[in-house]
């Protein structure tokens, strides 16, 4: 990156790298441009023709920037973004090349692709997947690349990405949601959005102390370490002033996102030492969720320039928290109205309740869900945990709505609250009128005003599956309002007999408390709510009746898609675990180990030295620490073969992927604390100067 370019205003650097609107207009002729706007907005074929136009475009704007190649950028199952590249040259027949791009390797391609995850979906001898063009979302240049969004899918088209039942479940909201408007006489809107915006949270460190720890080469999160003397019970760091390292690499990431047209708005330190969030302005769901990857990408590459490592793993250090993400969602319509704005007065705004409605009951019928799109090994290790929601689903509605409710559920008139003031005493100050919800850290689905926050989210994941499963569900129950008010007579109190029969059925999913407490365990077991706290608890509902109803029914998957989906969550829980698991012992046989044993012959080898010229001497203090250390190592050394057989046991024993998964969950996650825990003790009982690894005071402090 020049320094030149570096000087750019943000305006003339934003989006500079994306074929976007303008490009788009500036670029195509118009009756291209026309035909690719509807292919875009109204989900038209493409023809051939039109589609060599874009892609010859395409093309010369990308080699402009730079690129040489393309590549068909698509989401399988694993969660991460997959690309192959292949260059634009073409040989002419004097032996020359010149730089071509069809409408054909626009639309289509057909990576081998046999090694990603499908569940069982495709046999590697019929291996082939194609990626097909989504053209709602911009193509752009990346390093030396020209990269295509696409879906990807199997020879008999099956759905083998994240993408392609993102864009279905969004059809599908839209298509109901319009329904429901309808209703109310709106015949402007043409679509309707669900719009996300995900505030990403994340750490940086050293690298060159990364460098020096498996645990984190291997699995993104330390599997041992003591804690240091200082963990975050300052509360010094959250919104603390940003390190100059950490702004210089802020502030090249917000550049390197602006180029690419993601809208970086808000930064700062977060709760855990070397802990940071990024959250950028919302867009449409299906933009959001490829910003989002192409920003986890990002941080890591960008780190690197500036001698650190992100890590993105949602339990990178134990004692401190650990990293999440919040999907903030809402619906619009295309004529710019957001549908989960209640306005001045939500208990007179039918239309807001009826959606408010259709999300209290989709959240309440589809715990499982919900619990299942954030479920993942890395999660486990948060949700419930006292730094994130608990694994029990619950909506936070504020106090307002919920007494607009409660009066909706009485039948009597809702009294209104007085427009409050934030009286601050200093008159120098401006006047702050306080909004009607306040914050509710502790809530997984929480009300902010005119969307809902999702907070059970762990940083790693993608955005796709929580986005897939709350468009589904809200497009369920939306339809079922409008199958049923489609026939009423006189709408304003059909809506009402309908808000107030779902306060009556689904209340118990509302919950406006500390949802961190004990307490609420026990409420929420009484109210009948679903407390799923592994991954290995949740996954199997998937493939519960009503799930694989409400899939197949909206057309967001069949049957053997959702079943490919379950097998491949349940297996990469389990690999997950299993190199946790290796790594730990690679770590303990192959360092801590030999390092204690190291120490304490050093300090036996003392002991001996000063008897040998006092016979008598006590050495109170070395002696009892060779007792205390030597104890810890036995202990250890058993520990590490008692983990190693539980794995040995883990592969004898898989019947399936349940099983297996719960091999590891109730087997070897106990095997693994408990070596850890023995192991913690011996470093705190080593000199630094053994010790084979830096500490969480050197990872979390020294930046
Ligand atoms: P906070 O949660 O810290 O109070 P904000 O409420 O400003 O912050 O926004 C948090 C996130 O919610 C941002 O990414 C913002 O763009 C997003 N957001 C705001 N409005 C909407 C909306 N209508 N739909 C989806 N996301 C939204
Ligand atoms: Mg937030």
């Amino acid at each position: 990156m020049g320094s030149t370019e570096k000087r750019r205003a943000v305006p003339e650097l934003f989006g500079s790298m994306v074929f976007n609107e303008d490009v788009m207009q500036e670029r195509l002729p118009r009756d291209v441009y026309r035909s690719l706007r509807k292919t875009i907005d109204e989900g038209k074929d493409l023809d051939l023709n039109v589609a060599n136009a874009v892609a010859s475009a395409m093309k010369d704007w990308a080699v402009e920037k730079g690129a040489t190649h393309y590549t068909h950028w698509f989401q399988p199952l694993n969660g991460i973004t997959a690309e192959k590249h292949d260059s634009f040259i073409s040989p002419t027949s004097d032996g020359r090349v010149i730089m071509q791009f069809s409408g054909k390797e626009l639309i289509k391609g057909e990576p081998d692709a046999s090694s990603f995850p499908s569940g069982g979906l495709r046999a590697t001898f019929e291996a082939r997947g194609y990626t097909a063009w989504d053209p709602t979302s911009y193509a752009f240049v990346k390093g030396d690349s020209l990269y295509i969004p696409t879906a990807f899918c199997s020879y008999s088209g099956e759905v083998l990405d994240k993408k392609t039942p993102l864009l279905r479940s969004m059809e599908e909201l839209s298509r109901q949601a319009l329904r429901i408007l309808h209703l109310f006489g709106d015949t402007a809107v043409k679509r309707v959005v669900t719009t996300v915006g995900p505030e990403q949270e994340y750490f940086l460190i050293d690298k060159a102390l990364y460098d020096q720890r498996p645990d984190l080469i291997f699995t993104g999160r330390t599997l041992f370490g003591a804690k240091a003397p200082k963990g975050q019970e300052l509360e010094d760091h959250y919104f603390g002033a940003i390190k100059p390292r950490i702004a210089a690499f802020m502030k090249e990431l917000d550049e390197e996102l602006w180029k690419l047209g993601i809208l970086a708005k808000t930064k700062h330190n977060e709760v855990a030492p070397a802990q940071h969030e990024l959250a950028p302005i919302f867009a449409t769901t299906n933009i959001a969720t490829d910003h989002n990857q192409l920003t986890m990408e990002i941080m890591k590459n960008v780190a690197a320039r500036h001698g650190l490592v992100c890590l993105l793993h949602e339990k990178p250090f134990a004692g401190v928290n650990g990293s999440g993400k919040h999907n903030n969602w809402s619906l619009s319509t295309d004529t710019g109205k957001n549908l989960l704005d209640p306005g001045k007065s939500p208990a007179e705004n039918f239309q807001f309740l009826l959606f408010l409605a259709a999300v209290i009951k989709g959240v309440d019928e589809y715990q499982d869900l919900l619990r299942i799109s954030v479920a993942s090994a890395g999660n486990d290790h948060r949700l419930g945990a006292n730094e994130a929601p608990p694994a029990i689903i619950s909506m936070f509605l504020g106090d307002e709505l919920t007494a607009v409710l409660q009066a909706i559920e009485a039948g009597k008139p809702y009294g209104g609250a007085e427009p409050q003031k934030l009286a601050t005493g200093v008159h120098v100050l401006p006047e702050l009128s306080r909004d009607t919800t306040d914050r509710n850290r502790t809530s997984p689905f929480a009300f902010t005003g005119n969307k809902f926050e999702f907070r059970s989210l762990g940083s790693a994941i993608s955005i796709a599956c929580p986005n897939i499963m709350l468009n589904t569900i809200v497009a369920e129950e939306l339809e079922q309002f409008a199958d049923a008010l489609e026939g009423a007579e006189d709408l304003q109190p059909a809506v009402l007999a309908l808000v107030k029969k779902v306060v009556e059925e689904h209340k118990r999913i509302i919950f406006n408390g500390d949802g961190y407490s004990e307490a609420w365990v026990q409420e929420a077991q009484r109210r009948g709510l679903l407390n799923l706290k592994t991954t290995v608890d949740a996954l199997p509902r998937y493939l519960d009746k009503k799930n694989l109803d409400l899939f197949t029914s909206h057309k967001i998957y069949t049957e053997a898609e959702m079943e490919a989906r379950y097998e491949t969550i349940m297996e990469e829980y389990a690999k997950t675990l299993n190199i946790e698991a290796l790594t730990m012992i690679d770590m303990a046989r192959q360092d801590i180990l030999p390092a204690v044993s190291g120490f304490l012959a050093e300090l036996s080898g003392a002991v001996a030295a000063q008897r040998a010229v006092l016979p008598d001497l006590p050495c109170t203090g070395e002696v009892a620490l060779i007792a205390k250390l030597s104890a810890l190592l036995d202990t250890a050394f058993s520990q590490t073969d008692a983990l190693a057989a539980t794995l040995a046991d883990a592969h004898a024993e898989s019947v399936n992927a349940l099983t297996t998964a719960t091999h590891y969950r109730d087997v070897v996650i106990p095997a693994m604390n408990a070596l850890r825990a023995t192991v913690d003790q011996m470093e705190e009982n080593v000199s630094s100067e053994y010790w084979p690894y830096p500490t969480y005071a050197d990872l979390m402090f020294r930046i």
